[in-house]
């Protein structure tokens, strides 16, 4: 695989549903991974990328944007609140708010800093008690509560149970997006990114399909 590939095969997803040339935004998720195959994926053009750690970007980015200029960069993990202004300060987009906790640091600190990134809820849509999310029966309420808070909310991020089918995770998360007036969904993975973008996925997240298998954490 690589990146031209994984392009190919979005623009086919997007034709094949009906999405217009574009629709889609690929997230390269460069987390673990070697300097040197970042590298060639910036070398190739790439400037949207994700990461799941704040630590661990913060050690890399800045030298890469001094390298290859403006990067838009996407925090995918779990955020702990004690890391929220070294996000802000690092990240354009944050996918990961999963509690009404951290959307009150986010607004605290967005009116510290005056300016937010762009912002996702994270829903556990098959509310696994290790995963990171708010559940489905309380999305609306957090997503008003974004809302009241003035967040600049972008829509709504997923990550489906490893051993189940991903559309109904997938279209889940487009049900609660579309009644509550949301257009964003961060949806779909190396292995299920085609399925998202059939259920509506505007970010997907690709990381190993791009730059191979990664070496443990
Ligand atoms: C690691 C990760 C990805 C990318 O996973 P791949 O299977 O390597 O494509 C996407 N989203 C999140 C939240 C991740 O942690």
């Amino acid at each position: 695989m690589s990146l031209q590939d994984i392009q190919s095969r979005i623009a086919a997803a997007e034709a094949q549903a009906g999405r217009a040339p574009g629709a889609v935004s690929l997230i390269a998720v460069s987390k673990v991974q070697p300097d040197a195959r970042v590298r060639a994926v910036l070398e190739a053009g790439h400037r949207v990328f994700g990461e799941n750690r704040v630590q661990e970007a913060a050690g890399k980015w800045p030298g890469f944007r001094d390298t290859f200029g403006p990067v838009e960069l996407h925090l995918l993990g779990p955020l702990q609140t004690n890391k929220a202004r070294q996000a802000m300060e690092l990240f354009d987009i944050i996918h990961s708010v999963d509690r009404p906790k951290l959307a009150r640091t986010l607004a605290r600190l967005a009116q510290e800093l005056g300016h937010c990134p762009g912002l996702f809820v994270q829903v556990n849509t098959g509310a696994e008690p290790q995963k990171a999310g708010i559940l489905p029966a309380d999305a609306d309420a957090m997503i008003a509560e974004c809302r009241a808070l003035d967040l600049p909310l972008l829509g709504l991020m997923c990550i489906p149970p490893v051993d189940e089918d991903a559309s109904a995770h997938f279209q889940m998360l487009a049900d609660i997006a579309t009644r509550n007036g949301l257009t964003g969904l961060s949806m779909g993975m190396s292995d299920d990114f085609e399925t998202a973008i059939a259920h509506g996925a505007t970010h997907v997240r690709v990381g190993s399909a791009i730059f191979g298998a990664r070496h443990s954490a």
